[in-house]
């Protein structure tokens, strides 16, 4: 049986197993079949129970307590733990290691019915703005195989553009599920600092790591964050503010357009989409006030500061003691250390931890590290001031359109450029949405990026969901 994988929302999966059209195994199978034939390297490993699984979520359906994600396929950055799969985070220092337990937000979607398809290629250790960082090999952007898919969770977005799964997780310190979603055109959601759980995703910068969902449009992402959201005891920083419930409300929010984020190094086709979607906003009825929020010059420079701080101190534990790449047999303590991590390590993950080391170190750490967390204050601050005046700020996703392979790789500096939209809501701790909103001449896809106060993803929801049903580029093409 062929089942058409174009597109396919959760709510039309869930009406073709009410109608007996498929079942979930034979979803299951079928996704799987088209992940073995897949060109573009979105998959590092496959699931081998996904059936097993999908046996199980049949029974739920027929006799269960089914929710709305039973029996729904899902693919994970290979970033997130699951149990008894393996879990890479793209690096070669993690090639052979199992984990050895399930991330929360993972285990509850499985609760919920889901089925773990398989683990999706990333920059190693979510590091990177093209995917080229993956000890993998990079992902090729579906829309165009010369060009990246975005970073780091390209895997994850790509195995949605391109229907090997309907919905995916990826992880976003910087805009690595917006810029990728961006890039490849699907909807991808940061969730506000907290909202999920980070147990069992491997920590990349603690302060601004946030698991999140990737799909084929927008009330799948609810529905995933929905399932996962919320508090969880075994993640200190992860929040106890309530779950709100699904709704998607009508109401004319004021939406804000921050200067900072027209100005240049934005292509002309870019800013000229984002331009027809304000207007069709303001002729619904939408109050559009021209916002500023002066610190934003600051947000890169000061995240390539936090981030490599925080990345110098996390990755200490890759040892090859505890787990992964081991050293050889007589090796010295010295001789060990640095065969494991000159060997294990990519040449940008090093790149990260030496600058970490050095920003952290005794007679740097006051000029670098203290001045970027203060920074890191008044960057919040632009954000709750201009919350006064607006619900939700509307921007561009990223400067350009998806590049070509190889085109940026020589040139950190140029590659850093491309999150240079994205990182300033990690950075504060608020929520971020991107979805596709049309392409530009050489038929690449063109993201919008929606920004909402901590914990207002509903409204980011609803505002998103209208655009959709104005705009359906995923429908017409
Ligand atoms: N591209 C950014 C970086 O390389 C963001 C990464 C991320 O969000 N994980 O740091």
């Amino acid at each position: 049986m062929k089942i058409n994988l174009e597109k396919l929302s959760i709510d039309k999966i869930q009406a073709g197993f009410k109608s007996g059209d498929f079942t979930s195994l034979e979803l299951t199978r079928e996704y799987l079949k088209r992940i073995k034939k897949d060109k573009t390297n979105s998959f590092i490993s496959i699931n081998p129970k996904a059936e097993e699984e999908a046996k199980k979520a049949d029974q739920r359906l027929k006799n269960g307590k089914p929710t709305i994600l039973t029996g729904i396929p899902l693919a994970v950055k290979d970033i997130i733990l699951v149990k008894d799969l393996k879990a890479t985070g793209g690096s070669k220092i993690l090639e052979n290691y199992t984990a050895s337990y399930t991330a929360t937000a993972v285990q509850r979607l499985k609760d919920a019915g889901m089925i773990i398809l398989g683990k999706t290629n990333c920059d190693e250790f979510a590091m990177g703005s093209s995917n080229e960082n993956s000890a993998y090999g990079p992902v090729l952007n579906s829309n165009d195989n010369t060009r990246v898919s975005g970073g780091s969770s390209g895997g994850s977005a790509v195995a949605v553009s391109n229907n090997l799964a309907p919905v995916s997780l990826g992880t976003d310190t910087g805009g690595s599920i917006r810029q990728p979603a961006s890039f490849c055109g699907v909807t991808g959601l940061k969730p506000s600092y907290g909202r999920v759980s980070r147990y069992g995703s491997m920590a990349m910068t603690s302060s601004l790591d946030q698991i999140g969902p990737m799909a084929n449009n927008v009330k799948d992402l609810s529905y995933i964050l929905h399932y996962m959201a919320g508090f969880d005891k075994k993640d200190a920083t992860s929040s106890k503010e309530k779950v709100s419930k699904l709704s998607f409300s009508k109401k004319k929010y004021t939406i804000g357009i921050p200067k900072e984020y027209f100005g240049k190094g934005i292509d002309k086709e870019v800013k000229d989409k984002i331009e027809e979607s304000i207007k069709l906003l303001k002729d619904n009825g939408y109050i559009i006030k021209k916002v500023s929020l002066p610190y934003t010059d600051y947000a890169l420079s000061a995240y390539y500061l936090l981030m490599p701080a925080e990345v110098s101190s996390n990755l200490a534990r890759y040892d090859g003691i505890l787990y992964g790449k081991c050293g050889k047999k007589n090796m010295s303590l010295e001789q060990w250390y640095s065969y494991v991590r000159s060997n294990g390590f990519g040449s940008e993950v090093k790149r990260r931890i030496i600058l970490g080391t050095y920003i952290l170190s005794a007679g740097y750490y006051d000029a670098y590290y203290k001045k970027a967390q203060k920074i890191r204050t008044l960057i919040k601050k632009d954000f709750s001031n201009v919350f006064r005046k607006v619900d939700i700020l509307l921007t561009p996703a990223t400067p350009t359109t998806a590049f070509k392979i190889g085109e940026k790789i020589n040139n950190p500096m140029q590659m850093y450029l491309s999150d240079v939209f994205t990182v300033g809501a990690n950075i504060a701790g608020i929520t971020g949405l991107v979805l596709p909103i049309g392409k530009d001449n050489n038929n690449l896809p063109i993201g919008l990026q929606l920004l909402g106060d901590s914990f207002e993803e509903n409204k980011l929801f609803s505002l998103a969901s209208f655009l959709e049903s104005k705009i359906k580029i995923w429908v017409t093409n």
